[in-house]
């Protein structure tokens, strides 16, 4: 069982180490995403997942593909069930914003209203070493900035509004089954 850290565990505000290009399908690299997919699927709301959440401060983030999937099928059906993202920058933000709600596996069980650019372009390197670019909008747009902010020590309560407890068993009655998703 690998442990996703909380808010409050200064390895969540540091600013993580980036991947050497020979290191990315290493062992160590390999066990660090395995642990981060283990842990990611241990949440039933689990979206996407950046490694100083495991404690690991390194510069990889995880998105499941899956989960995008089934929130937006339209959107979102030519996604892989996975996507790993080392050493990702990102390369385009619209200047065109929204609002949108957001949750973060390491602030249980905050969730609150946070400004993103609505489309957003990264630049990352794939467990092979194999640079790939990615442009995206909606809710993997949101993750792509939330994500990147995990890599630099900034958490999404650190620049939301109308910030609100939700406890798990109050989501499904408050949301009308609309399943909020954490990062
Ligand atoms: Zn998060």
């Amino acid at each position: 069982m690998v442990d996703i850290i909380q808010n409050g565990n200064p390895i969540l505000r540091e600013v993580a180490h980036p991947v050497s290009l020979e290191e990315c399908g290493s062992s160590r690299i390999k066990k660090v995403i395995s642990d981060m997919r283990e842990a990611l699927a241990s949440q039933s709301d689990g979206v996407a997942i950046a490694a100083p959440q495991i404690a690991q401060s390194l510069r990889i983030f995880l998105v499941s593909g899956k989960v995008l999937k089934e929130a937006n099928p339209e959107l979102y059906k030519d996604l892989p069930d996975e996507i790993v993202f080392i050493n990702p920058e990102i390369t385009k933000l619209s200047k065109e914003t929204q609002i949108l709600e957001e949750g973060c596996l390491s602030v249980r069980w905050l969730y609150g209203k946070v400004k993103r650019s609505k489309k957003a372009s990264i630049r990352a390197y794939d467990v092979t070493g194999k640079k790939f670019e990615r442009g995206a909008s909606g809710l993997l747009a949101q993750i792509f900035q939330h994500e990147v902010d995990h890599l630099n020590g900034v958490l999404f309560i650190d620049k939301a509004f109308d910030i609100e407890e939700v406890l798990p068993e109050h989501i499904e009655a408050r949301t009308k089954n609309k399943k909020k998703l954490s990062e």
